[in-house]
């Protein structure tokens, strides 16, 4: 178990000013320097350039911003949220940013830089072929990985402290991918000393963090000078909800998030599987269900009762079971999950949620499939997602989509090519990076052609 740290003036670092990290890492900090607990606060920082206007606005309110969140009933409250201590404004070569993290004071790195931000591919391999990686390569810091190269090797140049690196994007084992890739870039760039000193110098807990955070509207800051007198010019927004879940291993000290509701776990395995198969692979079923019928907002969509029903019916009959036994009460978790995507005040769009359908299908959505076989029971509600998503996909093909469908792994010319076939449906149901061992069974095959069928039939109603 690590232990919250004594020193009086420890830094958290967080790479990454997305409205996120404010929502959610610095509301925690906030709540804990609110109970009295003032001996962390943040430094933010930015790989990209992107966040500089905010940066700047956000040094010019000395690091304070409202934070304004939402109930499904619509119930609105507004906290000033006071943890960001440092705002490091940006440079090319992030010199400001790399003192920053390699002052011993700093003793916990944090970043949230988006999924696409690893550079993974589904064997979680660096993808060496992305050009900002190579340019990292040769000693840019355009990735996460060359800027923590770079801070790393400064932090170990200067006193050689260790630190905890703490992954707050919502990727499966997010520390442990993280902590893979950043090893292969290294070796990569043949640093064996960097390595070996990561190797032991520094942590990086498994998280799992939950607070549906949209992009604020223009509305939100009206509102916020509203209701607090501020006139806020970053403020954010986010659901009421909330939840964080961290692997206990910090390797200098950490602030004692417990006190203020983080679960700090041994391993946080169970929580994400739990998040990825009931809230996210949910998410999307609404979302491509959602857009099959015209329907823009995931609350409009997760109140449409027949939508409502195959996300509930794929939680209860084949996700509960495989996961069973669980530390969640999982019955609980999906229904909060479903109040939470009828939250009609945070409008959330079907399009950002429909996004991303091919490494969504093998990530959230085949393991349940598997399972559900191992254990001798079809898949029946699971086999509905695929099967949204091949009908959804097809009106992608037709151009029928009532916006640009976004996903980073798409291969345009083989979708098109898969609805030109004779049998489409044979074509999607053998794609191994789909479904896996799954692609040569012809007991999934049939269940996924009956299952496209119900759909259709549902939309001919
Ligand atoms: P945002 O668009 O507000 O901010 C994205 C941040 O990531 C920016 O600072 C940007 O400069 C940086 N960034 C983008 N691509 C990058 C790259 N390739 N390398 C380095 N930096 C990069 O997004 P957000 O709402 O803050 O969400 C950020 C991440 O937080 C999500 O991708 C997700 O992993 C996690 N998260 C978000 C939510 C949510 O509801 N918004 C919920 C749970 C988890």
């Amino acid at each position: 178990m690590s232990k919250p740290v004594n020193s009086s003036q420890a830094i958290w670092l967080h790479i990454g000013a997305g409205s996120f990290h404010r929502a959610h890492q610095a509301w925690y900090l906030h709540r804990l320097i609110a109970a009295g607990d003032s001996r962390w606060s943040i430094a933010l920082a930015n790989i990209r350039d992107d966040a500089t206007p905010l940066l700047d606005t956000l040094a010019e309110q000395q690091g304070q911003y409202v934070l304004e969140t939402v109930t499904p009933q619509g119930v609105r409250q507004y906290e000033t949220i006071t943890s960001i201590s440092k705002v490091i404004p940006w440079d090319n070569e992030l010199a400001a940013l790399t003192e920053q993290g390699a002052k011993p004071e700093t003793r916990v790195i944090s970043f949230t830089v988006t999924e696409g931000g690893y550079y993974l591919d589904n064997q979680f391999n660096l993808d060496r072929a992305n050009a900002d990686i190579q340019a990292d390569l040769l000693g840019a810091c355009r990735t996460i990985y060359g800027t923590m190269a770079q801070l790393l090797a400064r932090r170990k140049q200067l006193n050689g402290d260790p630190v905890t690196l703490l992954n707050c994007d919502n990727l499966r084992h997010n520390g442990e991918r993280f902590r893979h890739g950043l090893m292969q870039f290294l070796q990569l760039r043949k640093e064996p000393e960097l390595i070996a000193w990561i190797d032991s110098h520094t942590r990086c807990p498994n998280t799992m963090v939950d607070r549906i955070t949209p992009r604020p509207a223009p509305e939100v800051a009206e509102r916020v000078a509203e209701a607090t007198g501020f006139q806020d010019r970053a403020p954010v927004m986010g659901e009421a909800f909330i939840q964080w879940v961290i692997e206990d291993d910090f390797i200098n000290g950490r602030p004692a998030l417990e006190n203020v509701g983080v679960e700090m776990v041994e391993s946080v395995l169970p929580y994400e599987e739990a998040k990825i198969r009931i809230l996210n692979a949910s998410h999307s079923c609404i979302a491509w269900a959602g857009t099959l019928i015209g329907q823009s907002f995931i609350h409009e969509s997760t109140g449409t009762p027949g939508i409502h029903q195959l996300a509930y019916d794929y939680v209860t009959q084949d996700v509960i079971p495989s996961l069973t036994p669980s530390p969640l009460d999982l019955a609980a978790y999906r229904d909060v999950v479903l109040e939470r995507f009828s939250n009609p005040y945070i409008r959330d769009t079907n399009q950002r949620v429909a996004a991303d359908g091919f490494s969504k299908i093998p990530g959230f959505i085949t393991p349940t499939l598997q399972e559900c076989y191992q254990r001798g029971q079809e898949p029946k509600a699971t086999a509905m997602l695929p099967a949204l998503f091949f009908v959804f996909m097809q009106r992608w093909h037709q151009d029928q989509l009532p916006y640009e469908y976004q996903d980073g792994i798409l291969d345009a010319a083989a979708v098109h090519q898969m609805f030109e076939a004779a049998d489409p449906v044979a074509v999607f149901a053998s794609d191994e990076k789909l479904f896996s061992t799954l692609a040569h069974s012809s007991a999934f095959s049939q269940l996924l052609r009956q299952s496209i069928d119900r759909v259709n039939h549902w939309l001919a109603q």
